[in-house]
């Protein structure tokens, strides 16, 4: 099967059951129309800074959201309290092992943490970092670091409307002409995402991380992978690939592992913890320096910022987060949400990815200029028109240069509604469905926003806003 040839036709919209029954429950509830008025405009029209009891469905993100199994709420119990080596460490450690296949684990608070020792470890002033697109903490770590980011995923993963099976792949002939252009010695590692979040939680294949890592070998370049939702890419290297389809997920994970040293990773994604992370590599010398550096920025190396209860969560959330039944449900619950969307009518990046479904608010307000944020204007009328919760990933995530202060363009302008793992049930999609539907029947009457304050860092989490 060609990456690009196969037709992105929607598959019939059907349901897959879940492979669990509810054994707690979470009341939520709605607000009226006027108390969402008033907590929007309190919360500076950015979804991020409303609180969380005045959201009726939170799809702002699927980081740390997910719902524990009966199983990782007994492992809980379990913790060893210990400051050094306690007994949850080892049992995590074996767990990466033998799930991800690298040799050395440390543990961090949660991915970013692990980020910034993997790029203070590696990168130095004047260094390029290739990634097939950036994610906002991993770039920001990069350039703290001293580090440009440079992208080199293929030029569909720009385009919404572009087809294509595996739209997170790396485009080889821009990763070896910027090899040609600033050497392989300024290129500390190839940065590689899977499932890439930014370009609409788009796979990578195996096919491609293999070329990746051939043309890294020739040139002595490490491939570092960003593992978040790999068990998810993995999910779709299955049911896309040639080869793949009789392979269980987790022999998939650990051939997509051993084509690259080094992982970081955020347990609140994939692992099913609501906090936690790591980093994993194979090299001895530089297991030693991260163990080092996690005691200046994290915890002791058997820790790294997390209690030991909350590793041995992370442990049981990693054995099942490979199981076929659950990562199956995972991501055809969201490709349902996506199919009936776009079935509306509402403009959806297709193929729909593994952990959400973007709008694309090019489209959906396409008379409303880039300048006044069309994707946070998109979010903020979600909110307003039915309590759901979305983010933006455009214009406003994209940032500043950090040498220039010139604003990024980015090409896609996006609204995330990620979906939490195991949260949500069908008629919860079904009523997101309907109220988005009807936001899009009258977005003409829909103006843009004014930025009215600008955090230095990460802006999209702290920026507020008016109503033009
Ligand atoms: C969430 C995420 C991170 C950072 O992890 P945190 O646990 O939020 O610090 C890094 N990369 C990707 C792709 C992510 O989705």
């Amino acid at each position: 099967m060609n990456d690009t040839t196969r037709n992105d036709t929607l598959a019939p919209i059907s349901y897959e059951a879940e492979p669990y029954r509810i054994k707690a429950v979470e009341p939520i509830k709605r607000l009226t129309v006027e108390q969402r008025k008033g907590a929007i405009e309190q919360a500076g029209y950015n979804p991020v800074l409303l609180k969380s009891e005045d959201v009726y469905l939170d799809f702002f993100t699927d980081s740390g959201t997910g719902a524990m199994s009966d199983r990782q709420w007994a492992a809980l119990m379990m913790g060893d309290e210990a400051y050094a080596g306690s007994r949850n460490f080892y049992r995590l450690e074996n767990t990466v092992r033998r799930y991800y296949g690298y040799r050395h684990v440390v543990p961090a608070h949660q991915g970013r943490g692990a980020e910034n020792i993997m790029s203070k470890m590696l990168i130095k002033q004047g260094d390029f970092v290739p990634g097939n697109m950036y994610f906002p903490s991993t770039r920001l770590h990069q350039e703290l670091a001293g580090g440009t980011f440079v992208d080199i995923i293929v030029d569909e993963a720009h385009d919404a409307q572009a087809p294509g099976l595996f739209k997170g792949n790396v485009d080889i002939a821009k990763l070896s002409a910027l090899i040609e252009r600033v050497g392989a010695e300024r290129i500390p590692y190839i940065s590689l995402g899977a499932t890439v979040n930014m370009a609409g939680g788009q796979p990578i294949s195996m096919a491609n991380m293999r070329a990746v890592r051939t043309l890294a070998q020739q040139h002595g370049i490490r491939v570092v992978l960003d593992a978040c939702r790999s068990v998810e890419n993995a999910y779709f290297v299955q049911q896309r690939e040639e080869g793949y389809a009789s392979k269980s997920i987790a022999e998939i994970l650990l051939e997509m592992c051993s084509l690259t040293d080094a992982c970081t990773m955020s347990g609140k994604k994939d692992a099913l913890v609501n906090i936690g992370g790591w980093l994993a590599l194979n090299e001895a010398s530089l297991y030693e320096q991260a163990s080092n550096l996690v005691l200046v920025y994290e915890g002791l190396h058997t820790y790294g910022g997390m209690a030991g209860r909350d590793m041995e969560a992370m442990a049981v959330g990693i054995e099942e987060s490979v199981q076929q039944e659950h990562i199956q449900a995972r991501v055809k619950q969201v490709e349902y949400f996506g199919h009936r969307l776009a079935a509306c009518g509402v403009p959806v990046i297709l193929p729909v990815g593994g952990h959400a479904v973007y709008l694309d608010a090019k489209r959906f307000l396409d008379h409303v200029p880039l300048e006044e944020f069309p994707a946070q204007r998109l979010a903020v009328e979600l909110y307003l028109a039915s309590g759901i919760r979305s983010v933006e990933r455009g214009t406003l995530s994209a940032g500043r240069n950090v040498t220039t202060g010139e604003p990024n363009r980015p090409t896609l302008e996006l609204v995330r509604l990620a979906i939490p793992r195991r949260v949500y049930t069908q008629s919860h999609f079904d009523f997101a469905v309907e109220a988005i539907a009807s936001v899009h029947r009258r977005r003409k009457e829909l103006r843009g926003l004014r930025l009215t304050h600008e955090p230095k860092f990460l802006r999209f989490f702290q920026a507020r806003f008016e109503l033009l």
